[in-house]
């Protein structure tokens, strides 16, 4: 038995006490207790925020904006308080810089579809990476072929890391930047403030994917100056269905509107409607109060734990499950080796096993792990392989399910081996 009592130990969390948090972690799959390790797909939510949206439904339900009532009030207050705790998480300047979307692709989409419409020209370029989640991808395409301008691709190395040297001639005729912080196939954490800076030093504004970020480290937009920052709830320990666009007042001035609709006006007539101040401009359409409340109570959660002491929870716990995968025998790790360029994932294939094979068989045994190109399948084509199985970590991961994993593996590696 590796040395999962020192790491216990060291751990300013109390991991067995987040997890009661946690009801669904409880579940037995095929008669084993659930290894829940799929947590960069979506994360589990801890009981407060399910209480938290419960009670907006059972106690203050009620359009947004729009009431004079009381109810309407009180939940306008509630909604705007969900928006505030993201403004503080993630330190932005003014609260209203953070729109709610539908998720980070709408986001993405967001900046895509506005900025593209007012600043991109025919030969223009747009630079992402070539470790980006194909959300951070497709709607580059989708604007760069309507305006005749072009992607270009940061290159990665065999390591997982972004190739960084040509950086300067990288961004030659660039207009916008967009990229992942941290990599949701690989789990490379991405030298983000050393690309916004070089990119703001030729005047380019910066989009980043914080995506898997949010919940592993601390994202500080005003340290980070980033321009544009984008990512999901649900990711956060947060509910489905919600997004957050951060983007820095005077570039969110700059932008059109998105969708058209209520909320996002001021006045309509048919011979001229003027739009919204932010961040309503942004949110047409009555928003997701529930989501936003659920979002807030997610937040709430992680400060309360410390989002440092996961990162150093979480770190540890990644030294332990590299160096316990490092055991097996044919098993490859694809991307970092170094758990301090890692968060939360760990991508590998075992000999010649199929990924999907593999992840079948420790499904059969309560692991669950996700197989395939993750959404970002350019990768897969870098490293010439079909997919990888990707096992991702949260608060509530512990080194006993890293055992059980490293088990599964070897028994399913003897069974198609
Ligand atoms: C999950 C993910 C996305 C897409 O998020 P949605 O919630 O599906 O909109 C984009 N980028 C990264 C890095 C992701 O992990």
């Amino acid at each position: 038995m590796p040395d999962s009592l020192t790491i216990a130990e060291g751990r300013k969390l109390d991991i067995q006490k987040i997890r009661k948090d946690f009801p669904i972690l409880e579940t037995t799959v095929y008669g084993h207790p659930l290894v829940y390790l799929d947590n960069a797909a979506t994360t589990q939510k801890p009981k407060a925020v399910l209480k938290a949206m419960d009670d907006y439904y059972v106690t203050i339900n009620s359009n947004v904006h729009r009431g004079v009532h009381h109810l309407s009030q009180v939940a306008t207050d509630a909604y705007e308080a969900g928006r505030k705790k993201i403004a503080a998480y993630i330190n932005s300047r003014h609260t209203h810089e953070v729109i709610f979307t539908r998720g980070t692709t709408e986001s993405i989409n967001l900046v895509a579809a506005c900025f593209g419409k007012k600043f991109l020209a025919a030969g223009d370029y747009i630079l992402v990476s070539a470790m980006e989640h194909h959300s951070n991808i497709v709607p580059w395409q989708m604007i760069a072929e309507e305006k005749a301008a072009k992607v270009r691709v940061i290159p990665i190395d065999e390591k997982g890391e972004l190739i960084l040297d040509n950086l300067e001639k990288l961004l030659e005729g660039v207009k916008i930047v967009a990229f992942n912080y941290v990599s949701n196939a690989l789990g490379t954490i991405n030298p983000a403030k050393t690309i916004i800076d070089a990119a703001h030093r030729q005047g380019i504004p910066v989009l980043l994917d914080a995506a898997q970020a949010v919940q592993h480290l601390t994202v500080d937009v005003q340290d980070l100056d980033v321009d544009f920052l984008a990512f999901s709830s649900h990711k956060l320990y947060g509910p489905t269905g919600l997004g957050v666009l951060y983007g820095k007042e005077e570039w969110l001035n700059k932008l059109p509107p998105y969708q058209g609709g209520g909320e996002m006006i001021k006045t309509v007539s048919f011979e001229k409607t003027t739009y919204n101040d932010l961040p309503y401009k942004f949110e047409a359409g009555t928003p997701d109060m529930a989501g936003a409340i659920g979002l807030g109570a997610a937040i709430d959660y992680v400060q309360q734990l410390g989002i440092e002491q996961i990162h150093a929870a979480e770190h540890e716990l990644m030294v332990y499950a590299l160096d316990t995968l490092a055991g097996i025998d044919g098993l490859r790790l694809i991307g970092a080796t170094d758990a301090r360029h890692r968060a939360g994932v760990v991508s590998f294939l075992v000999g010649n096993i199929h990924p999907f094979d593999l992840g079948e068989l420790l499904d059969k045994q309560g692991i669950a792990v996700r197989t395939g190109h993750h959404c970002a399948q350019p990768i897969m084509d870098r490293y010439c392989i079909p997919g990888t199985v990707r096992a991702s970590m949260a608060v509530y991961t512990t080194p006993e399910e890293i055992d059980r994993l490293a088990a599964g593996i070897r028994k399913a590696a003897k069974l198609l081996g």
